[in-house]
């Protein structure tokens, strides 16, 4: 029987409501399947041929499968384990009068706010423990209905189309937690849930997440709903075709940042030394100098892979009138002349080769002239490390909605692309 994608993506989905879980998904899918965890603060011992990985905040990792001889170059596939939220705020409990208790939240990310009203919301994330000797990060979801965010009643709203939106996340989308709850019953439930006392507790970061199930429909069933597909579509199905790559003739890496949402700037977001540095310290490991590790680094590509907009047929004015991802057409190679995009002719060709000689459909992506479009994390990555590359996606629609809808087929086209781009050797390109 053949696999089933859609179940391996709904599964991965659900076991990963925040960043941190994502992670930890990830690294029990390397772990299952042989690979080593490497500690950034510990010596490294790597071998040719070795299959490892590397964490940083427990929130982005690197894996890395090593080939059996030198080094000569790194295929790398990245994309982003976050998605825009809320995230609470300290001491998050607010009450007012005898109102219902709400929680004080802040936006993370760019996220289209009217689909986070009247849904069913929890709560998941981080807290840090007092463990003694340790400070020990506990994962924390809570995995039940336990907030909302409700509309204003259509008769009290000024606008008669529906309910009066835009005054603010601090106004309007503090969401319900309780009838009657203050911060430290907060505390006790918190902690209740991390398995320790509310002393313990010294730090938390936790996050809204959208409990809706993800469906397949339409009248062939050839869609596919569901909260965090952008990224962590991208995320599973690299990492599929990542652990289902033959043994590579290069290093083969698979990256997933976190903090793509918020601009990529932190330790270890796109934007951070974290994949120069892992690649860097890896070679070193193998004993190479840095005349190898740059000849690598010249040898080496990247694909950013992170979700495109697929063409909403209600739109068509916000959309390039030529170039217009379909769902279920393959994945969406990535184009902008300011280079917000990593690709160009040269990078396109490689990724339009590789995919005409698997057989996988592809289509092209680029902005309306005058519409300004959205960023990833491409071209910041390889301001670290300057490699050549792509940015593709899935195309999908509604990108930044509590819930997003994508094709139903596009899974396994990407991670068909990804096992094809680690096992391939990149033809040579001459520049003259
Ligand atoms: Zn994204």
């Amino acid at each position: 029987m053949s696999k089933d994608w859609i179940k391996g993506l709904s599964d991965f989905l659900q076991e990963s409501p925040v960043s941190y879980f994502a992670i930890r998904s990830i690294k029990q899918r390397l772990d299952a399947a042989g690979f080593t965890e490497l500690k950034e603060d510990a010596a490294w011992t790597v071998k040719p041929g070795q299959c490892g990985y590397v964490i940083r905040n427990g929130s982005s990792i690197i894996a890395f499968r090593l080939p059996e001889g030198a080094v000569d170059g790194f295929h790398i596939i990245a994309a982003h384990s976050d998605s825009p939220s809320f995230k609470l705020k300290p001491q998050p409990v607010i009450r007012s009068g005898g109102a219902p208790a709400r929680l004080n939240v802040e936006g993370y990310g760019g996220m289209i706010r009217d689909s986070w009203f009247d849904r069913p919301l929890s709560i998941a994330g981080r807290v840090l423990v007092d463990a003694g000797e340790t400070l020990e990060q506990r994962l924390v979801s809570f995995d039940r209905d336990l907030v909302m965010i409700p509309s204003l009643a259509i008769h009290l709203s000024r606008d008669a189309q529906g309910a009066e939106r835009g005054s603010g996340v601090q106004k309007e989308l503090l969401p319900i937690l309780s009838e009657d709850m203050d911060n430290d019953a907060w505390l006790r439930l918190l902690a209740e849930q991390a398995g320790t006392e509310p002393e313990r507790i010294l730090g938390s970061d936790l996050f809204l997440t959208c409990r809706m199930a993800p469906v397949v429909w339409g009248a062939k069933n050839e869609f596919y709903s569901a909260p965090r597909l952008d990224d962590l579509a991208c995320c599973y199905a690299a990492l599929e075709g990542f652990l289902s790559a033959e043994t590579p003739a290069q290093a083969s890496v698979y990256c997933v940042f976190d903090n793509e949402e918020v601009g990529s700037s932190s330790m270890q977001g796109a934007d951070s030394n974290f994949l120069a540095g892992t690649t860097r310290r890896l070679m070193r490991a193998l004993g190479a100098d840095e005349e190898q590790y740059d000849r690598a680094v010249a040898g080496s590509f990247l694909v950013s892979a992170d979700n495109a907009h697929a063409f909403h047929p209600g739109y068509p004015e916000k959309y390039d009138p030529v170039n217009r991802p379909q769902m279920n057409g393959g994945p969406v190679l990535k184009h902008q002349a300011g280079l917000r995009y990593t690709t160009d002719a040269v990078s396109a060709a490689v990724f339009r080769r590789l995919c005409k000689q698997n057989g996988i459909p592809y289509q092209e992506y680029v902005n309306h002239s005058d519409v300004r479009g959205g960023s990833t994390l491409g071209n910041i990555s390889t301001t670290q490390l300057s490699v050549r590359g792509v940015d593709i996606g899935l195309a999908q629609l509604a990108m930044h909605s509590a819930y997003e809808t994508m094709g139903a087929r596009d899974v396994e086209h990407l991670a068909r692309f990804a096992a094809a781009f680690y096992a391939a050797a990149l033809p040579e390109v001459t520049l003259r």
